[in-house]
């Protein structure tokens, strides 16, 4: 396909996207030279917004636009209640069902030989600091049901009781290899009332 160059470099840009194969790829970016240059300008605006002002909270990890995140700044969520998670996006996935009233550790992934992510490479340290400075009484793992995320529960298990911190694991009602971001907030709530202690 011989596309003008600047249009080869908006297709070869958008391919990038996670999902966005050739196809859409181009079909985007049809759409994008057709709308109005205002909405193309403001869509490009919002991709470096985010890029500038979004960071990671200091205290959880989660995306914030502040230094602590709005969960860690609320002193009505329980300290001695963490949920671990691996991304921000099952955070926001734990947050939709609304039951739960601790506070969050975002990992940053999950142990995976196969891609080659170490704990070392996770926030894992900042996760023991906060046990112990916070005196957290449960620390709840909710990493999907994978085998990373096993491995990866696995691995903190013994980590995190030495600090007295019981530990469980929400009980999936889904298919192992699902996702918590694609779970309906009746399975979240059911497999976090249904958590097991490790
Ligand atoms: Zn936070």
């Amino acid at each position: 396909m011989h596309y003008a160059k600047p249009l080869a470099r908006l297709v070869g840009e958008l391919e990038k996207l996670p999902g966005i194969g050739p196809k859409s790829a181009q079909r985007l970016a049809f759409y994008l030279l057709r709308i109005p240059a205002d909405e193309a300008r403001q869509l490009a605006e919002a991709i470096l917004e985010v890029k500038e002002r979004i960071g990671a909270c200091q205290v959880c990890f989660n995306f914030t636009d502040q230094p602590i995140c709005d969960i860690c700044r609320n002193d009505r969520r329980d300290k001695t209640l963490l949920c671990v998670v691996a991304e921000p996006r099952d955070l926001l996935a734990m947050e939709r069902t609304n039951e739960f009233t601790g506070r969050y550790h975002v990992l940053g992934g999950v142990i995976s030989p196969m891609d080659r992510v170490g704990p070392e490479m996770l926030r894992i340290r900042e996760l023991m600091e906060r046990i112990q400075h916070d005196q957290v009484k449960e620390v709840i793992l909710a990493t999907n049901p994978t085998v990373e995320g096993d491995i990866t529960a696995l691995y903190l298990t013994p980590l995190i009781k030495p600090f007295g911190a019981r530990v469980s694991k929400i009980a999936f009602g889904l298919p192992m290899g699902g996702d918590l971001d694609y779970a309906d907030q009746a399975t979240l709530i059911q497999a976090l009332e249904g958590r097991r202690q490790l």
